[in-house]
C-alpha cells in the first residue's frame, strides 16, 4: 500500500465535517479562482497556496481536491457535492488518491519527500485526479527543495500538487515559479469573530478580543484562546500601562515575569499593543463599542485620563519597533530593557 504514509500523516488532522467550497469562511476570490479553473479545464499542475498559518489554506486545498474528484458535480459545478463516495472518503481522510503530507516534528523530513516522489509515478488509484497536499512547503529539511523541484519540473499525468506555506522567503525562487500563487489574505475580525461565536460557542467580548489577535487567522485565534486567558490583562493595565513613571525594580521585575520563550513574548507584546491601542481609543474616538478590551472599560477609561495623546501614541511607536526587533531575533531581554528605559523618559 503505496499511500499509507499520507494516510496516517492525514490522519493527524481532526476529522472534518462535510464542506464544500460554499462552507468556507471568506477567501471568495481565491476559491473563485479555482472554480474557474476547474469550469475551463485550466487546471496548472502545482499550486502555491500563500498566507498566514491557520488561515484556512489546508481547507480550500481539501475542497479542491474534492470538488476535482466529486463524482457528482462535474466541471459546470466546480464544487463538491459532498456525498458522493469520492467526496465522502476525501472528508475521512481515506482516499487513496488525496495525499497530504504534514511535517513530522517542527520539519517535512527527508523520507517523506522521498517517499512522496515514488508513490506519484503510480496513476491515481480511483480518483479522476491525485492531489499531493505539502502543508508546510516552506518547513522542509535542507536539501528536500530539489527533489520537490524535480518533481515540479517534470509533473505527474493527472496530478495536482499544492504547495502551502506561510513564509515564501523560505522558498526557492525555482519552486515559486513553477507554482501557480493564490494568496489568501488575512480574513476581516468582525469574520473572525462571528465564526468563533457561532462555531465555537464564544461569547461576543472574548470572540471579538481572540479575533482582534488573531491576524485574521481562525486557526491562531483558537490556538491562542488559552494562553490569552492566562494573560493578566488587568494587571497590565493598572501595573505597567497604567505608571506614569517605572521605577527601575518595577522594570526589572516585569521582565523576570515574562516568559523566555520568543512566541509567547510576542504575544503578550501584541496584547500590550492592543491595550495601548484601547487607551487611544478611549482617549479620542469615545466609542466603547470600538474597545478590543471591552471586558476591562473602566480600568481603560480610569487609565486613559492619566496619559497625553502624544505619550500614548510614543508608547505605541517604541512598543512596534521592540517587536519588530525580537521577530528578527533581537536578543529579548535587552530589546524588552531598552523599551522600558524608553516608555519612563514619558
Ligand atoms: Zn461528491
Amino acid at each position: 500500500m503505496a499511500f499509507l504514509p499520507y494516510a496516517l500523516c492525514a490522519m493527524r488532522f481532526a476529522s472534518s465535517p462535510l464542506m464544500s467550497f460554499n462552507d468556507v469562511l471568506g477567501h471568495a476570490r481565491s476559491i473563485e479562482f479555482l472554480k474557474r479553473a476547474i469550469k475551463n479545464d485550466m487546471l496548472a499542475h502545482s499550486y502555491l497556496f500563500l498566507g498566514n498559518e491557520g488561515i484556512g489554506k489546508k481547507w480550500v486545498a481539501l475542497q479542491f481536491a474534492k470538488a476535482l474528484n466529486c463524482l457528482e458535480g462535474g466541471a459546470e459545478r466546480a464544487d463538491a457535492c459532498d456525498h458522493c463516495l469520492s467526496c465522502k472518503k476525501i472528508d475521512d481522510q481515506l482516499h487513496p488518491d488525496v495525499l497530504v503530507l504534514e511535517p513530522e516534528g517542527q520539519m517535512i523530513k527527508a523520507d517523506q519527500v522521498r517517499q512522496m516522489q515514488k508513490d506519484l509515478a503510480y496513476h491515481p488509484y480511483e480518483g479522476k485526479h491525485r492531489v499531493c497536499i505539502l502543508t508546510a512547503a516552506d518547513r522542509m529539511a535542507p536539501n528536500m527543495s530539489n527533489i520537490l523541484l524535480k518533481t515540479l519540473e517534470e509533473p505527474p499525468l493527472h496530478t495536482v500538487i499544492i504547495l502551502l506555506a506561510s513564509n515564501p522567503r523560505l522558498l526557492l525562487p525555482t519552486i515559486l515559479s513553477r507554482c501557480q500563487p493564490i494568496r489568501f489574505n488575512p480574513l476581516p475580525i468582525p469574520l473572525v469573530s462571528r465564526w468563533l461565536t457561532d462555531q465555537k460557542g464564544l461569547n461576543e467580548k472574548e470572540a471579538h478580543l481572540l479575533a482582534s489577535l488573531s491576524e485574521g487567522s481562525p486557526g491562531k485565534a483558537i490556538e491562542i484562546e488559552e494562553e490569552i486567558r492566562q494573560i493578566p490583562r488587568g494587571e497590565l493595565l493598572k501595573g505597567l500601562l497604567g505608571l506614569k513613571s517605572l521605577p527601575t525594580e518595577k522594570r526589572e521585575s516585569w521582565s523576570e515575569s515574562l516568559p523566555s520563550q520568543r512566541e509567547e513574548l510576542l504575544l503578550i507584546l501584541e496584547v500590550v499593543k492592543t491595550l495601548l491601542r484601547d487607551l487611544v481609543v478611549a482617549k479620542t474616538v469615545k466609542d466603547n463599542t470600538q474597545l478590543i478590551h471591552s471586558d476591562l472599560l473602566g480600568e481603560i477609561e480610569d487609565t486613559a485620563m492619566n496619559w497625553s495623546l502624544p505619550s500614548l501614541l510614543k508608547r505605541m511607536d517604541v512598543l512596534h519597533q521592540t517587536t519588530l526587533a525580537i521577530r528578527a531575533n533581537a536578543n529579548m531581554k535587552l530589546a524588552l530593557e531598552a523599551m522600558m528605559l524608553s516608555w519612563a523618559e514619558g
